[in-house]
């Protein structure tokens, strides 16, 4: 099959069309119109097989991630997602794994109003990349330098289970079957949080997308706002089969370290906290407090449990910096 067959029958067409599209997939780059009152926000994300994932993965699974990861990075800037591009480098053309993968991409960028406007294609180990671009008011993207003392920290649900399910197929942790179907599409189908990223613009002072850990994301906050972040532990929330690994003995270390969680952690001025239970009642999501922004200390973030400090295990995976 020759690229240009391949590019037509599997990369054309996918996702929404946009009015604000003037030129789309077949020339050698793609316009977009941005309106005068927006900025654009753009970002990318790359998924390498057997770094980012195993090798036989499901494409249908491959292209959900893909799309929802970038999703996420637009979600945690308050952007309205619009287009994307897509790079891929093929082993081979296998046809069926091709119609899978385009499939899941186009269903999940209708679902969330993305036009694919280009690209490119290229022969090699299994490697997706994925740009996204979105929309913002002007000046008004939700950076993570925005942090100011006093602020409440809040998390958009549970984390920890991509992190669970990882290990689950790593051979390191035992779940039932049951307990496996609940957490594994944690890992392959993350939901980024694009509704609540738009409903944060003139709420938030700080916001950013939880992929490399709880506890590292929020050290990025804080070291950006040159702030200080406390944390109680046990009001992080986790899933119910969470909750049955720790009673079997495991540690919530690897819900405050785990990565892959895309989940919003956002800073908002405790007087806004009615605002933000108003914002969860109306896109039904359980935005949780887990702590609070205070003056620099020397710490990036602090971990307390009940009035004593919570210590992550030394191969927590955590790292200290700054
Ligand atoms: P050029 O050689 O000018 O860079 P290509 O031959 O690589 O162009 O691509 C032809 C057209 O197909 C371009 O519009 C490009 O954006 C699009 N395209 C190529 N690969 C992909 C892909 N994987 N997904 C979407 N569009 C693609
Ligand atoms: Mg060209």
């Amino acid at each position: 099959m020759s690229e240009f067959s391949l590019i037509n029958q599997f990369c054309k067409d996918i996702g929404v069309k946009h009015n604000n599209t003037i030129i789309g997939v077949g020339d050698d780059a793609a316009v977009v119109d941005v309106p005068d009152n927006m900025q654009l926000a753009t970002s990318v994300d790359t998924m390498v097989e057997g770094v980012h994932f195993f090798p036989n993965a499901n494409p249908a699974d491959l292209a959900h991630k893909l799309l929802a990861v970038n999703l996420s990075d637009m979600a945690a800037m308050g952007a309205q997602p619009k287009w994307a591009t897509l790079a891929l480098t093929l082993p081979e053309a296998d046809l069926q794994w091709l119609g899978s993968f385009s499939k899941s991409l186009d269903s999940v960028a209708k679902r969330f109003g993305i036009q694919l406007v280009g690209g490119d294609t290229t022969h090699g180990p299994l490697t997706l990349s994925l740009n996204i671009m979105g929309l913002v008011p002007k000046n008004k993207a939700i950076s993570r330098s925005g942090a100011q003392a006093g602020d409440a920290v809040y998390l958009s649900s549970c984390v920890g289970d991509a992190a669970l399910a990882l290990k689950f197929l790593q051979g390191e942790v035992e779940l039932s079957d049951s307990q496996a179907a609940m957490v594994l599409p944690a890992l392959h189908r993350p939901e980024p949080q694009v509704e609540l990223g738009l409903g944060l613009l003139q709420l938030a002072n700080a916001c950013l997308d939880i992929s490399d850990g709880l506890v590292a994301d929020l050290a990025h906050i804080a070291k950006q706002s040159s702030v200080t972040i406390d944390v109680n532990v046990d009001s992080v929330p986790v899933s119910k089969v969470y909750q049955q690994y720790l009673a079997s003995g495991g540690s919530l270390d690897l819900a405050l370290c785990g990565g892959d969680d895309y989940q919003l952690a956002f800073t908002v001025s405790k007087e806004l906290r009615q605002s933000v239970a108003k914002l969860a009642s109306r896109l039904q999501l359980e935005l949780v407090e887990i702590g609070q922004v205070v003056t620099q200390t020397g710490q990036l973030v602090a971990l307390s449990q009940g009035d004593k400090t919570y210590q992550l295990a030394s191969d927590s995976g955590y790292q200290h910096f700054g």
